[in-house]
């Protein structure tokens, strides 16, 4: 996958198996816009190649959630890809991040790359999928996140 093989200057990202980033145990600088906009390339790349590999999260949990009973599990990656572009810096001090249908907004903490970009794929994959035309309730795409691999929630 090209996204793991990133060349962003200064920015230090690993990943194992999964589409989400090992999150490093550092500290970082302050979430900014100018550090969120240089990891849009990154997660649009992430949500490009590995499509195939979300869609089947979904509709496997999808599968298993109603028993096999047949549900229509739709992702837009057209608008998937929009909201990248709509990722801000929150003032709120409370969450680490926070979306709605068209945008995505990043606490600024102090966070390291891993982490960032971490959030963002978080924040991304909340919204972005139906089943049988509704929303997924939060709880269930956070089980999701971790069959994708992420490690804790936020
Ligand atoms: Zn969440």
């Amino acid at each position: 996958m090209s996204y793991k093989k990133h060349n962003v200057k200064n920015c230090f990202i690993q990943w194992n198996n999964d589409i989400f980033p090992v999150y490093r145990n550092t500290s970082g600088s302050c979430v900014s816009q100018k550090r969120i906009n240089r990891m849009k390339p990154i997660l649009k790349a992430i949500i490009i190649e590995e499509y195939a590999k979300i869609r089947k999260a979904f509709q496997t949990f999808a599968k298993k959630r109603y028993n096999g009973k047949q549900i229509k599990v739709h992702i837009d990656l057209e608008k998937m890809l929009q909201r990248c572009d709509n990722i801000f810096v929150c003032k709120k001090d409370d969450i680490y991040g926070e979306s709605d249908e068209d945008g995505i907004w990043v606490a600024k903490e102090k966070m390291n790359d891993s982490i960032l970009l971490g959030t963002m794929l978080h924040e991304s994959l909340h919204f972005c999928c139906t089943f049988n035309k509704q929303w997924i309730c939060s709880s269930d795409e956070h089980q999701i996140m971790s069959m994708l691999g992420e490690i804790h929630e936020c």
